[in-house]
């Protein structure tokens, strides 16, 4: 038996509890992880609370990220006893997650817990840091330096937000945050923005074109936010979008990117090849500054989870959420 979060949706509606499951419940897969902390990300609050369509399969256990130990492995990649961390790939949404004890995955999913972090750490980083790291690659393939200009991150107080904040800065880059709360401005000055954004500037439908000021953004807001964000990119500007925070909209023009030569790149987590993805954990090793993770993130116990993804939905929790599956 092992204790889990599972997302239920029947004729009574749709629903989340904690409870035991019998170890017959694990999907397939050729390795099983005691699963030792998980997360709470965007996409874990839409499922747990069924606000968005995010679960396709139920029952289900939510968590599209866990770290654990390798506990049976018929992989060659893996063996008992080896640390190990996941995120993505339907996990938690088609495939059973990690807000559990245990969880049986395949393989070629996991990445080995890279020597910087502690189990902890890595969830400090999750899925949400994972993006961040992403979009900041994403930035450089497209040119963009720190000698450009000032670098735009919106919904900078949440989770891939604050850890974009804390790499840009320690690159080098001057990073001006977006965010809809005043009270979180010290906190993310002291992850390294420059100046912080009232969010309601970026809110109202954009020009097709306005005053040029970003050499490079990360946005994770969607809608009328990223239409305003690349109305103000500077010429070649590069736009990494990665969320719709605010909406799945994008009521813009062409303008900025005919005009001036604006790049607009879509980043996916979910299912980023996995040479790309180890690459990514080895950059967030060597450009994030592991002291910022404590800063950035505060752990809840398991049976703390549901509650937390409601907040989080409300936009109400900063930074990162660790979930400690043991308490
Ligand atoms: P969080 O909830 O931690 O952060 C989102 C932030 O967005 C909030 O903290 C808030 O920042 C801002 N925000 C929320 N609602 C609105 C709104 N209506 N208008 C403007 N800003 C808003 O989520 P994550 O950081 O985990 O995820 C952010 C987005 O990125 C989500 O949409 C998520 O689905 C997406 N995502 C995509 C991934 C991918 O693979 N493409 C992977 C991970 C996440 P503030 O309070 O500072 O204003």
């Amino acid at each position: 038996m092992y204790k889990a979060i599972v997302i239920e949706k029947d004729d009574a509606g749709y629903r989340a509890e904690l409870r035991q499951q019998d170890d017959s419940a694990l999907p397939e897969g050729d390795v099983t992880v005691r699963v030792s902390h998980s997360t709470l990300n965007y996409k874990d609050g839409l499922a747990i609370t069924g606000k968005g369509p995010v679960v396709r399969r139920f029952p289900m256990v939510p968590g599209i990220d866990l770290v654990g130990t390798v506990e049976h492995s018929e992989s060659a990649d893996y063996k008992v006893g080896d640390a190990v961390v996941h995120t993505g790939w339907g996990v938690g949404e088609v495939h059973p997650g990690g807000l559990a004890e245990k969880a049986r995955l395949k393989g070629e999913w996991l990445v080995p817990l890279p020597a910087a972090f502690t189990p902890t750490q890595a969830m400090a980083i999750g899925t949400a840091g994972f993006t961040a790291m992403l979009c900041v690659m994403a930035l450089e393939r497209h040119g963009v330096t720190p000698d450009q200009g000032e670098v735009l991150v919106t919904g900078a107080a949440g989770g891939v937000g604050s850890v974009a904040v804390s790499v840009l800065s320690k690159l080098g880059y001057t990073v001006v945050a977006v965010s809809g709360r005043p009270e979180e401005t010290d906190f993310l000055k002291e992850l390294g923005a420059s100046e912080v954004l009232d969010r309601a500037a970026f809110s109202q439908p954009a020009k097709p074109i306005a005053k040029e000021r970003w050499a490079g953004a990360i946005d994770v807001v969607g809608s009328h936010t990223l239409a305003n964000v690349c109305s103000q990119m500077k010429y070649r500007g590069v736009v990494a979008a990665c969320g719709l925070a605010g909406g799945m909209d994008f009521p813009a023009t062409v303008a900025p990117f005919i005009l001036r030569g604006v790049t607009l790149a879509g980043v996916d987590s979910v299912m980023c090849p996995r040479d790309e993805r180890i690459a990514a954990w080895n950059r967030l090793a060597r450009d994030l500054d592991a002291s910022k993770l404590e800063m950035i993130s505060r752990e809840i116990g398991l049976s703390e989870a549901i509650a937390v993804a409601g907040q989080l939905l409300e936009g109400k929790v900063r930074g990162r959420v660790i979930v400690d599956i043991n308490r």
